[in-house]
């Protein structure tokens, strides 16, 4: 298939030329339809998969449609999984003007809270610093978000994030749409999946 009999949108298949995507990677063909169709979806793949265009070309296409401030949160389980995520939205959304903000431990929180008052678009994040940011910085919150990613959720698991990961939860409207993530399945993904996903399809390559 193509990724126009996928449904994706001129201006997100130009980008893909732009990046020599020339046809959808299988889970990219998968998950794609039912994202866009409006469904939740949790997808079971690994790094170098293309898991990454499969959920950011959908979150894209939505914002094009509608677009509005702090409208995608990508919950990740490191530093550098954080940059190149930011890197493939801005990449895949070059011509739509989107704006992405990082949001990883380590790095300056003054910066990071400039970033989050300019109201990017998409927030990359490591979950304990996004939530020290939603206590912490005046202004800051995510009550208008359309969009979670929980990336590598057995990574994010395995890493002791489901704390924060539970308070995130707790914060951002139930109406959204959540995307999931994870190399491999397990009994701990499963009861992710069940605390912030509603009715999801399956997907797995
Ligand atoms: P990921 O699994 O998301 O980490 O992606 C692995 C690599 O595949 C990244 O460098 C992407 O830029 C690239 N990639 C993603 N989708 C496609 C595609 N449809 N065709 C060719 N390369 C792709």
């Amino acid at each position: 298939k193509t990724f126009e009999e996928l449904g994706v949108i001129e201006i997100i298949r130009e980008a893909c030329e732009a990046m020599n995507f020339k046809k959808p990677t299988p889970i990219q063909t998968q998950a794609i339809p039912y994202a866009l169709e409006g469904r939740d979806v949790m997808g079971f793949a690994a790094t170098g998969s293309g898991k990454t265009a499969a959920f950011a070309i959908p979150v894209l296409q939505s914002l094009y449609q509608q677009p509005s401030p702090l409208f995608c949160c990508v919950l990740v389980p490191t530093r550098e999984l954080a940059h190149q995520i930011s890197e493939q939205f801005q990449a895949l959304g070059s011509s739509m003007g989107v704006r992405c903000a990082v949001i990883i431990g380590g790095e300056d929180t003054m910066q990071q809270s400039l970033a989050l008052s300019k109201k990017p678009h998409i927030i990359v994040a490591t979950p304990g610093r996004l939530l020290d940011h939603l206590e912490k910085t005046k202004g800051f919150n995510l009550r208008s978000l359309k969009f979670l990613v929980l990336d590598e959720a057995d990574r994010l698991l395995d890493m002791d994030f489901k704390e924060p990961i539970t308070k995130i939860l707790n914060v951002i409207p139930k109406e959204r749409r959540t995307f999931l993530f994870s190399a491999t399945p397990s009994k701990e993904v499963e009861q992710l999946q069940r605390a912030s996903l509603s009715n999801p399809v399956r997907v797995s390559v």
